[in-house]
């Protein structure tokens, strides 16, 4: 398999293969990787699959579909790095993502019993150990900077402990995460992590690791990268459990299959459009998101329209508190038939010069729901809450508020006699205050996580200040 920038699309001569671009973030055109084609999966090779995933286990199912966009991996390294990632030990259950019903034609699919109970470990895990694989390979060491206003960082920091060859430099705004997240990340007592509290918001956190990162000599000569949500890895670590989902919820594949997804960077729907393009029965793919609601406006509309920070709302699934969602241009490839120049004047162009593009006079977005499955709704802080105490009322089932934003939007999108998932993007206990807000009890904890809080924290605090920020990692490099 080879991959190609969205600014270029897949015509173009510059091609580069998947551990080429592992450690690579965007493509120097400013683009997203993507595989010049999606494999095919037919029918028998998914009813194969679906005696894999119920005889052998999620792991070698990841194995079998990672392996169709990997091809400079020997096999037996690839099928041994899905074993060491997906145990019951890290995730919970031997089924790794288990289905669980809530009613009638309802699902939740369980993706939050990783290390640090949000979904992004199922791809973090998998990213932490092909880093590992793929420097040793090379001999060489890399240095991940970042900066977390929660989730992202702590699975960053979850999945790179202890690797050979990797170490994270994550910064974070001093006293603004919950006690729960501090506690999960400042805990972490590895040599490789380096916990960095900045006297500031998120904001002066992102623009301090840019800064680093636009200084090339030093980006070059430290060895600086990144794992963000545009990474072409964790994307297709996550289109595995589309289709562990689907195989749990059907006994055949005649069957479709909805699924609903909290929606912020647009990383785990693009996954489930993945999986549809490759010919997984998904009937349609619900994207919803919160009072930010840049992508429920773009597919109600075929306006695009980046926020300002006055205009992007911090809210109770503060996940999904996206002003632009950095991986929409995927999907946008797809939609305009893969013409890399017409996505470099959207991205590239008009974004910059406007912050928006219109696509609603284009044929191809009216057809959009029709080819892609893709519909959308939007969820506020009334009907998280709202929701949180039916699920529980009703099903005695608790559910986090990402979930809720979910499961309200899927409710109103689910068609009679298809199977609709629920996609559960983290667990309560993560966000208790607005657990106690709806429901006025704390959501359980689970066994591992008692008393975190008061565990001796390993964090360095400093001023937003790039050449103090540059001075740690020269200095600990040096060591
Ligand atoms: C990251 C995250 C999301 C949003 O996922 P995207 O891939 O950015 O769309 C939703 N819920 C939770 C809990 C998250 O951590």
């Amino acid at each position: 398999m080879q991959y190609c920038s969205t600014r270029a699309g897949a015509t173009s001569t510059e091609r580069k293969r998947f551990c080429e671009i592992l450690l690579e973030g965007l493509a120097p055109d400013g683009g997203l990787y993507m595989p010049v084609a999606y494999p095919q999966v037919s029918d028998a090779t998914l009813a194969r699959w679906r005696t894999v995933y119920h005889a052998q286990g999620y792991a070698e199912l990841a194995f079998e579909i990672l392996s169709l966009y990997i091809d400079d991996i020997p096999a037996d390294d690839l099928r041994a790095l899905c074993n060491k990632t997906y145990t019951a030990e890290v995730f919970g259950t031997g089924e790794i993502v288990p289905l669980r019903h809530v009613e009638d034609g309802l699902w939740i699919e369980a993706l939050s019993n990783g290390p640090t109970l949000a979904f992004k470990d199922m791809a973090m895990q998998l990213l932490g150990n092909l880093f590992e694989y793929e420097l040793t390979r090379r001999g060489e060491t890399l240095n991940i900077l970042g900066a977390t206003s929660g989730d992202t960082g702590s699975a960053a920091e979850y999945a790179m402990r202890g690797k050979h060859g990797v170490r994270v430099f994550m910064t974070s705004p001093q006293g603004r995460m919950s006690p729960f997240q501090q506690a999960q990340m400042f805990s972490l007592q590895d040599d490789n992590i380096h916990n960095i509290a900045i006297h500031g918001v998120f904001d002066d956190c992102q623009d301090m690791v840019k800064a680093v990162s636009n200084d090339l000599e030093f980006k070059r000569r430290y060895k600086i990268g990144t794992v963000n949500s545009i990474n072409w890895a964790r994307l297709l670590a996550q289109v595995v459990y589309y289709f562990a989902g689907y195989i749990q919820a059907t006994e055949n594949n005649q069957q479709k299959v909805s699924f609903s997804v909290p929606s912020g960077n647009f990383g785990n729907v693009c996954a489930g459009h993945v999986a549809r393009m490759m010919g997984l029965p998904i009937d349609k793919l619900v994207v919803a998101t919160n009072e930010n609601d840049v992508l429920d406006e773009f597919f109600r509309t075929g306006v695009y329209r980046v926020r300002g920070s006055a205009d992007t709302h911090e809210t109770s699934s503060p996940s999904m508190d996206i002003s632009k969602a950095s991986n929409f241009e995927r999907f946008i490839f797809d939609l305009l038939g893969r013409d890399g120049a017409r996505v470099k004047a959207l991205f590239g162009d008009a974004l910059s010069a406007s912050g928006r593009f219109d696509l609603s006079g284009d044929a191809r977005f009216a057809d959009a729901a029709n080819r892609y499955g893709f519909v959308s709704g939007k969820s506020t802080h009334a009907d998280r809450l709202a929701t949180i105490r039916a699920t529980w009322e009703r099903h005695g089932f608790l559910i986090d508020t990402h979930t809720a934003d979910g499961l309200k939007v899927a409710l109103e999108q689910r068609s009679p006699g298809t199977p609709m998932v629920v996609l559960e993007t983290a667990l309560p206990i993560k966000f208790a205050a607005t657990i106690v807000e709806a429901l006025g009890r704390e959501p359980d904890r689970p066994a591992k996580f008692v008393g975190i809080e008061d565990l001796p924290k390993r964090v360095l605090t400093m001023p937003a200040d790039v050449a103090a920020l540059k001075a740690l990692i020269a200095q600990t490099c040096a060591v």
